[in-house]
């Protein structure tokens, strides 16, 4: 038995302070730090630096790059992205959350499993944010990787209730990377890209419909894909009281989803960089609850 702590990446500026109104619950990435360290699991928090802008211009364009740095986007690029833009402030947020997702496949690769406790921001394009995601963090932890070891391929499991359109996108033409998403086919975002494999799914789906999808289609993707590494967007809002999710897990239901990917990817020995994604629970601190739960699960797996 492996009894050393996962390591989960982290810092306290993944937090971005939003106006009391704004849905996107921003305390979740600090409550739920403090609930995982409270729940007693074998964690090791380990603090990142912003990642670098060259590692942000393999994905992404230099011109996107400079107005998020600058906090010069257009009102219309700012509808799309949903978050207000304070420069400096959201560029140095956004340079950190990427950065924990690169060293959590690092870590997963050496160690089989690892948490950022952030990222899965899977609506951004090279081009623009959307969906309040600011930059692709698992795009560019995918390139990065693949500038050192280019042969690596890489499963991309997204169990966030959206699709990861912007994933999908970026990773259409490349061979090396399958993208899988499990999501509302009726819900934002309103124009899908093709995945490697999606599962599109009815507004409101049962649990039990959920679980039963989500577990025949990964076991025959991972048939289909030989892969060396996965990474998992968990999705906090395929909770039954999300705002925006459209889904109708229960609590317990959630963790059978945590248990069913962990199972099925740990099973096979794939390593595994677990990431947040979204959720916008009506209570507040649920979400953050959900995304510590994930982690403890993920943590208790090993
Ligand atoms: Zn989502």
């Amino acid at each position: 038995v492996d009894l050393s702590p996962v390591r989960c990446f982290y810092h306290p500026g993944y937090e971005y302070p939003l106006p009391p109104e704004h849905p996107f619950p921003m305390d979740k990435f600090r409550v739920s730090h403090d609930r995982l360290i409270q729940s007693g699991v074998g964690v090791e928090v380990i603090p990142v630096e912003p990642i670098p802008t060259e590692d942000l211009l393999r994905v992404h364009e230099p011109g996107y790059i400079e107005a998020i740095r600058k906090g010069s986007l257009g009102t219309d690029e700012l509808r799309c992205l949903g978050l207000p833009l304070r420069a400096g402030e959201l560029w140095l947020r956004s340079c950190l959350e990427v950065a924990g997702t690169l060293a959590a496949v690092h870590a997963a690769l050496e160690d089989g499993l690892s948490c950022n406790l952030a990222g899965g921001t899977h609506h951004a394009y090279p081009s623009a944010g959307m969906g309040y995601c600011v930059f692709n963090d698992v795009a560019v932890a995918i390139r990065s990787l693949h500038a050192r070891q280019p042969g690596l391929r890489v499963l991309v499991v997204d169990t966030d209730a959206h699709q990861g359109n912007g994933t999908a996108f970026i990773f259409g033409e490349d061979p090396r990377v399958f993208t899988y998403s499990i999501h509302v086919g009726a819900n934002y975002p309103s124009r899908k890209e093709r995945s490697s494999w999606d599962v599109p799914l009815p507004r409101y789906v049962s649990g039990g419909e959920y679980l039963c999808s989500l577990e025949e289609s990964l076991s025959q993707v991972l048939q289909e894909f030989p892969a060396d590494l996965a990474i998992w967007i968990a999705g906090a809002d395929c909770h039954i009281n999300d705002r925006f999710g459209q889904m109708s897990l229960s609590n317990e239901e959630m963790r059978r989803r945590d248990q069913l990917v962990l199972g099925a990817l740990r099973g096979i020995n794939l390593p595994v960089a677990v990431l947040y994604g979204g959720g916008y629970n009506r209570t507040p601190g649920h979400t953050a609850q959900l995304h510590a739960d994930t982690v403890v699960s993920a943590a208790e797996w090993c």
